[in-house]
């Protein structure tokens, strides 16, 4: 058999995903002097993953990123095959089929729990189900979120949790010329909250958002951002902490929540409280009907050395009357059907990108992003960790087991058979250009379909007309 990576046999690799991992594992392919046809495999009919469904709609510029990855899609040997699960619709087994080589770049869809008690209750939700909600995803487009009560709760201070607390202070004004789902812009024109509260478990200088996140607070057109100056004493460790050049982004944010402690008197209606140093300690419903009507919070002190500082309970507690609460405390990946997977961190276990543990090495496995490290870092943070996972690959090249059916056609014909409506790239692009268009009509860069089978259909039709 001729060499895989040639003319005669391009080394075929499928990707699991259609977020930035996938696309920088795909844009690092490209790069290799090899020839590879790549195909990318996504559950939704739409590509992108959390840049679509994950970034804040008011946050508009960070989405420019899908230029790149458009520009990646039109290589001649890129394939996208949308509303495909592998797992589900199509197992591991058959993907290898085709394929020299996978690269599971799939998030982190699931979220991690606070194990405390009332987690459960009706008006506790996490985070990752409201943002999915107000992004249009299709999977969470009949949630609903009970906004009718004055006050919200976010536990957790990363960026989602600000994204959340965001979203719930700005007014319609400011989101509505945003890609902000319509359903959830409506929802939020009726909404009664009036104050939120943004609860971290420890300390101003460990506060996991970021200065340009934080700081739009100060700029929200009719909400205070409230910082009680008593929180922001620090203990030597976290002064220590500040001092070091590589935190720089946390002495940043530390000057930035000074600063917003002045604006605390700035009379708007409504009210964000950013709390340090206290952990949700129950979730309760005293009126008996179900639903969350206060929580119960405890005040922490820190401890250990400066850059591992951790947090515990002093027993002083304190009770927040709230009629919704988020727990923004973290994404959390899931497994596929037949592949290796910790769910005690729920990541893929791997080795730089290959995927194996101490025990098991599958040849021809890779992972990149979330997934394959766990859910933190910005966009960008996955360009790096993708061309770590190629490089892998690419080393292996030599001791791949070549696919049986190395062929697309094969492919599609498998996929047909198996009445699989697979959605190409072209086919995204009829679906982008209809959004845009709808979005014109209304003010919005684009309004999304939030429904897969609508996606579908108006595909199909798009297609007859042409
Ligand atoms: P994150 O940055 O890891 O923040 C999780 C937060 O939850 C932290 O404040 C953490 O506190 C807290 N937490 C964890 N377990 C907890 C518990 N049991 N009780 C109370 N608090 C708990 O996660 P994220 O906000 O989901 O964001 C995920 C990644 O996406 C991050 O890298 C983030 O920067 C990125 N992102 C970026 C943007 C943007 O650039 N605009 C927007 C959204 C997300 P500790 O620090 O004490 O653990």
């Amino acid at each position: 058999m001729s060499q895989l990576g040639t003319e005669e046999r391009p080394l075929r690799v499928a990707i699991v995903g259609s977020g930035p991992s996938a696309f920088y594992s795909a844009q690092a392919l490209f790069k290799a002097e090899l020839v590879i046809d790549i195909n990318m495999f996504e559950k939704l009919p739409v590509p992108f993953g959390l840049v679509r469904f994950g970034v804040a709609p008011d946050h508009a510029k960070i989405k420019n990123v899908t230029q790149v990855y458009e520009k990646t899609a039109q290589e001649p040997r890129f394939s996208f095959f949308g509303n495909v699960e592998i797992g589900k619709d199509f197992t591991i087994h058959q993907l290898r089929k085709y394929h020299d080589a996978v690269i599971f770049a799939y998030g982190a869809s699931s979220d991690r729990k606070l194990g405390i008690v009332g987690e459960g209750l009706n008006g506790s939700h996490t985070a990752t189900e409201f943002v999915a909600w107000y992004n249009g995803h299709p999977d969470y487009k009949d949630r609903a979120f009970d906004l009718s009560g004055e006050t919200a709760v976010i536990i957790g201070q990363g960026n989602v949790a600000l994204d959340v607390a965001r979203i719930l202070c700005k007014t319609v004004d400011e989101l509505k010329s945003s890609d902000i789902a319509a359903h959830a812009l409506e929802a939020l024109s009726k909404s009664n909250i009036k104050n939120v509260h943004v609860i971290g478990r420890r300390g101003p200088a460990q506060a996991a958002f970021t200065p340009v996140e934080i700081r739009e607070f100060g700029e929200l057109a009719e909400c205070s951002p409230i910082v009680d100056p008593a929180e922001l004493n620090l203990n030597e460790a976290s002064q220590q902490e500040l001092e070091d050049s590589k935190n720089a982004p946390k002495k940043k944010n530390f000057e930035i929540l000074k600063g917003l402690v002045e604006k605390r008197d700035d009379g708007k209606p409504r009210k964000c409280y950013f709390h340090f140093r206290k952990s949700p300690a129950a979730i309760y419903d005293k009126v008996g009907d179900g639903r969350i009507d206060r929580i119960y919070i405890e005040q922490n002190e820190l401890f250990g050395e400066a850059g591992s500082q951790m947090s515990r309970g002093t027993g002083e507690k304190e009770t927040l009357e709230c009629s919704i609460l988020f727990r923004s405390v973290g994404y959390r990946g899931i497994g596929i059907e037949g592949l290796l997977f910790d769910d005690r961190v729920g990541i893929i276990p791997n080795h730089q990108g290959r995927v194996g543990d101490s025990e098991h090495v599958s040849t021809g496995l890779y992972t990149a992003g979330w997934i394959k490290r766990g859910p933190t870092g910005i966009i960008g943070t996955n360009k790096p960790d993708a061309e770590e996972t190629v490089a892998k690959l690419l080393e292996d090249i030599d001791v791949l087991i070549p696919g049986k059916n190395p062929s697309n056609d094969m492919l599609i014909e498998h996929l047909k058979e198996l009445n699989i409506s697979f959605v190409t790239f072209a086919d995204w692009k009829l679906i982008d250009a209809e959004e845009i268009k709808r979005g014109e009509a209304v003010g919005k860069p684009r309004e999304k379909f939030i429904d897969t089978q609508e996606m579908l259909d108006f595909i199909k039709s798009a297609k007859a007309k042409v």
